[in-house]
């Protein structure tokens, strides 16, 4: 557990860190956030967090807490205050403290800015290679701004809960059309019996445009995987060779049994483990990861 947490402008020890209880994120899930992978030394994907924290915020119409620079810098000595090796580096932004009133604050309130984390596993592919985990399908009750990483996560609280009480590790969440959208915290992805890997395209608003979906997105062009955008059904998920979730948390995580069905033969399939490897050795090159991505 990191010592230390930052709450606008203080870092403060984590016991006593605190918002005020007419935050607009408490009364309202009134914010935005993003989680960043702390692997060994550096994060996986800043920019591309970064970008996305910036496009979510300007969507909700909530100012930026501090430019861009500023915030790498409090992110670097919230590190080094926690001496964090591994983490899961969490930045919430809510609108800010003011009376409650459902339409925004109208004098000029400044955004509050809350910096914490959670130690993660160390990066060891071989152990990596050995979790394999099942999903199960619960219907997507989500509003329909999903594009938007908003601190609004009711529905999936209550889809990962699901999850859980059926002895999986994650929900996929099925649209009103029968389609999978994406899992209650990460991107969904099947191989089907060709060995095309597909995943559901992000240009309709209806998921999350996931960072580690978008690094995988590149390497399969870059390797030669042939990867489809398209939505597909449960029914077509059960009869897939290979499942996987990605996220900046599970990175890349095998899912091999689906509502029950087993997929492929319940082992790590070869996509899912080359793709495995080639996201690995990606995270692990610095250089790489400062190329920029702009979110559409
Ligand atoms: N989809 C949802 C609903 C999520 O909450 C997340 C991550 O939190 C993702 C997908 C994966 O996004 P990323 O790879 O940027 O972590």
């Amino acid at each position: 557990m990191p010592r230390f947490s930052y709450v606008n402008g203080r870092y403060v020890p984590h016991a006593e860190a605190a918002v005020h209880i007419e935050d607009r994120g408490f009364q309202f899930a009134d914010g935005v956030y993003e989680v960043i992978s702390w692997i060994g030394g550096h994060f996986a994907d800043e920019v591309g967090h970064l970008d996305r924290l910036e496009r979510s915020l300007r969507e909700m119409r909530i100012a930026q807490p501090m430019p861009r620079r500023a915030l790498q810098l409090v992110l670097r000595e919230f590190i080094r205050r926690n001496r964090l090796k591994d983490a899961y580096v969490y930045i919430q932004v809510t609108r800010g403290v003011a009376p409650r009133d459902f339409k925004f604050p109208q004098e000029d309130v400044r955004p509050s800015l809350i910096v914490s984390a959670i130690g993660r596993p160390s990066f060891d592919i071989a152990a990596r290679k050995k979790l394999l985990k099942k999903a199960v399908t619960v219907p997507d009750i989500r509003w329909k701004r999903r594009d938007i990483k908003t601190t609004s996560l009711t529905a999936q609280v209550l889809a990962k809960q699901t999850a859980v009480d059926r002895g999986a590790y994650e929900a996929w969440m099925v649209d009103d059309e029968g389609f999978i959208t994406e899992g209650s915290s990460t991107n969904a992805w099947i191989v089907d019996k060709k060995g095309t890997l597909i995943t559901r395209p992000t240009d309709h608003n209806d998921i999350l445009k996931g960072v580690t979906r978008n690094a995988i997105q590149a390497l399969c062009k870059k390797e030669g995987v042939k990867l489809v955008e398209r939505a597909f059904t449960p029914a077509e998920a059960y009869k897939a060779k290979e499942a996987f979730i990605t996220a900046a948390t599970t990175l890349v995580m095998p899912i091999v049994e689906i509502d029950g069905h087993k997929i492929g033969d319940g082992r790590l399939g070869n996509l899912t483990e080359k793709i495995l490897d080639f996201y690995f050795a990606y995270a692990a090159d610095e250089k790489r990861r400062q190329e920029r991505w702009t979110p559409k």
